[in-house]
């Protein structure tokens, strides 16, 4: 069936535990073996493909019959032979999508799965549905090499009985395959497909702030203590904070104000503010808060208390507040032989030599540098290399793997009308599929 008609199809089943059945079916039609496993209610999809070395290296010597248009690509595949077989690597990939969506809501003007001006209508158009049908599209064209699947029931809810229970499961059960790198469909691009390749995530910090003035006469001031002041003042003032200390580290969104004294002349006597701050590995939720409390000391009666909802993690780094990858903004910074940073500018076609090296002996036996390459192949641009967006299912996979995001195109993202064109799906096709043909060849990082 035509992935457009597809991916049609599986919008238009608004139930997840439906969709995952779709999903189940298709992964089965390339020869996946797959199993639905449930956690507290919540269908997840587990599927795996493995095929022996002799498979694979027959496959890649019929495949170097294609025209090669890659500097990455030519070094890799150009020369492959009968005798290249030996530098197949026995390496497992692992994707990871989600069937659940956020709830279509009202005020669309297409109906779900609706074809039309060329793109795909619906809710998971682009997150995240339309990426995982591109994925088995990728895989139909790449038939051999360990591929493992996720696909989470679970990711756009509490996400606890998803990723995690699945990962946890395999694991008690001593069958969790050994993973070399994990790739992750959410949407991450934002002009083009793989302009974007998200490696990390920003740390999260929710702070509520409390004020506690003194009521009164509005028309009396000397005798009241206004809270509702208090806590604008106080939330303006971290606002700006975040903006010139931390700008391009961290963002702030203000998410509650709560005053009413309940009449038109009275003053308010207690006040609530509520803010998430969105931060880099350039800080550390620490930092921040102790910044935040000595900002409310400045503010009579502002009270604050915290959460650290999700500390940032990268790949390649460990632990909270040491670099990491680049700001916003900064081109991408990645790191060399030596372990020094590479620096980028804007323009990374200008540096793409130097870039190819930084990718290089990165602790992800140059798998990120593959996943680079075939977005260059496919593209004809370099991805920037970015933490920037929401959580996602990657911090569950961290631990066991090197990995990255890359996905279509965010925009319409939980919006009313999300929808997905139909050339995007052929564009992450392209990069999915180079990325699986380049994977499981050993060259030399
Ligand atoms: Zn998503």
């Amino acid at each position: 069936m035509d992935i457009i008609k597809e991916l049609s199809q599986v919008i238009k089943i608004s139930c997840t535990s439906d969709a995952i059945r779709l999903f189940d079916a298709m992964f089965r039609k390339i020869n996946f073996s797959t199993e639905i496993l449930s956690f507290n209610g919540v269908d997840n999809l587990y599927a795996f493909r493995s095929s022996a070395l002799a498979n694979r290296a027959s496959a890649l010597v019929s495949r170097t019959s294609a025209p090669v248009n890659s500097a990455f690509e030519s070094e890799a595949c150009a020369s492959a032979s009968e005798a290249h077989a030996s530098a197949l690597v026995n390496r497992t990939l692992l994707f990871l999508g989600h069937a659940d969506v956020v709830p279509v809501g009202a005020g669309w003007t297409r109906r779900q799965g609706y074809l039309a001006d060329g793109c795909v209508w619906g809710r998971g158009a682009v997150d995240m549905k339309g990426a995982i049908v591109c994925f088995i599209e990728a895989l139909k064209r790449n038939p051999e090499g360990n591929v493992a699947v996720i696909i989470s029931g679970d990711e756009e809810g509490t996400a606890e009985f998803g990723t995690p229970a699945v990962l946890a499961h395999l694991q008690s059960e001593r069958r969790m395959p050994h993973v070399d790198f994990a790739l992750i469909g959410e949407p991450t691009s934002s002009s083009y497909i793989g302009d974007s390749v998200k490696v990390g995530c920003r740390g999260s910090l929710n702070v509520s702030a409390t004020a506690h003035g003194s009521a009164g006469h509005v028309a009396y001031p000397q005798f009241t203590k206004n809270a509702a002041t208090a806590v604008i003042q106080f939330l303006n003032h971290v606002d700006a904070h975040m903006r010139t200390v931390h700008a391009g580290d961290c963002h702030l969104e203000i998410t509650s104000v709560v005053a009413d004294s309940g009449a038109t002349n009275v003053v308010p006597a207690i006040a609530r503010g509520g803010f998430n701050i969105r931060f880099t590995k350039h800080t550390s939720a620490e930092q921040l808060e102790a910044e935040i409390t000595q900002i409310a000391g400045q503010y009579c009666g502002v009270e604050v208390a915290y959460e650290v909802a999700c500390r940032p993690f990268e790949c390649g780094f460990d632990g909270e507040g040491q670099g990491g990858w680049p700001k916003e903004g900064q081109g991408g910074c990645l790191y060399g032989s030596n372990g020094d940073r590479v620096a980028l500018n804007e323009n990374m076609n200008d540096l793409a030599n130097e870039y190819s090296v930084g990718l290089a002996n990165e602790n992800n036996n140059g798998l990120l540098a593959k996943l680079v390459a075939s977005v260059r192949a496919a593209t004809g641009k370099y991805p920037s290399i970015t933490t920037t967006g929401a959580n996602s299912d990657a911090k569950f996979v961290r631990a066991i793997s090197s990995f990255a995001e890359l996905g279509l195109r965010y925009k319409t993202a939980h919006q009313v009308d999300e929808h997905v064109a139909v050339s995007d799906l052929y564009e992450l096709i392209e990069i999915y599929a180079k990325f699986l043909s380049d994977f499981f060849i050993n060259t030399g990082y």
